[in-house]
């Protein structure tokens, strides 16, 4: 395990579909022990793939990096198995809240612990954290997943990812197709567990709004390309003044910096 202040650091990374589509180009950005970290961008941005490719899942959707490199606590990802990383401590939740549906609401949460290879003493203690992290799981534990709501699965599926004692959760979409209330009480499940036991968090987001209310930094993308990195505070401030974006061009790579101030507008507007 390395000490660096660094647990991620993705440096100059592009990637490519099919040998031929690309996804990526020149993405770099880093995600620092205890700290949540936001990428946000509009459809087909690139937010999906930079996560699949930071748990090493691209190869199955035909992706492939053709340039730069992503280490997770000193281990090169791309040389990693998905599910050596996941024991590693590098656990993501994909997009559309993957649930396995007919197995019940708790036996999916045991595969999370089974996934680490948790012994059975540390699963049944993993199980009670997450039913008192998601109260309304409780109740709904002997049911299939594919029968609770869209929240609840979406609930079951970082639930299992927790089950895996992540020491980076990688979320995509977290808030997709889910009321505000729901969305909140997510985020507010998130945040409790990186203030409260430090955990780190890369999640992406199209809802801009809510992402910058949680993390505590943020890279924008835009077609495949970072073109905005800050704080979420700078950020936010940002989005207060979104006709400073729309009329503005300013250095890019930098806080307040837009290849096409329009783009950036949009995102802001996407709140
Ligand atoms: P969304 O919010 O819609 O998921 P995104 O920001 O996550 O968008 P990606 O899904 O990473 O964006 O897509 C980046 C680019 O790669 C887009 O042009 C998309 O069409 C393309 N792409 C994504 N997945 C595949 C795939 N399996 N095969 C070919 N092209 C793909």
């Amino acid at each position: 395990m390395s000490h660096s202040a660094d647990l991620l650091v993705i440096d100059r990374l592009s990637a490519v579909y099919n040998h031929a589509i690309a996804a990526l180009h020149d993405v770099s950005l880093v995600v620092r022990r205890g700290e949540v970290r936001a990428i946000l961008g509009a459809n087909g941005a690139g937010k999906t793939t930079t996560l699949k490719a930071v748990s090493n899942l691209l190869t199955a959707d035909r992706g492939q990096i053709t340039q730069g490199t992503i280490t997770f606590d000193g281990l090169d990802v791309a040389k990693t198995k998905p599910s050596d990383l996941v024991r590693a401590g590098l656990v993501p939740v994909l997009e559309g809240r993957h649930v396995f549906k007919s197995l019940t609401v708790e036996e999916n949460l045991v595969a999370g612990g089974i996934g680490r290879g948790s012994s059975r003493r540390e699963i049944a203690s993993d199980l009670e954290r997450v039913f008192t992290l998601f109260p309304s799981l409780t109740r709904k534990r002997r049911i299939m997943a594919g029968l609770a709501s869209g929240g609840e699965q979406q609930m079951v599926a970082v639930g299992r990812a927790l089950m895996g004692r992540p020491r980076l959760l990688v979320l995509d979409e977290p808030s997709m197709g889910l009321a505000p209330i729901v969305v909140q009480s997510i985020f507010d499940t998130l945040r409790k567990l990186n203030r409260e036991e430090g955990l780190t968090i890369l999640l992406a987001e199209q809802n801009a709004a809510v992402a910058l209310r949680y993390a505590s930094s943020a890279t924008v993308l835009e077609n495949g390309t970072s073109v905005l990195q800050g704080t979420a505070e700078e950020l936010r401030t940002r989005a207060d003044v979104r006709e400073f974006y729309l009329g503005s061009t300013v250095a890019r790579g930098q806080v307040g910096a837009v290849a096409n101030p329009s783009d950036a507008g949009a995102v802001i507007a996407a709140e």
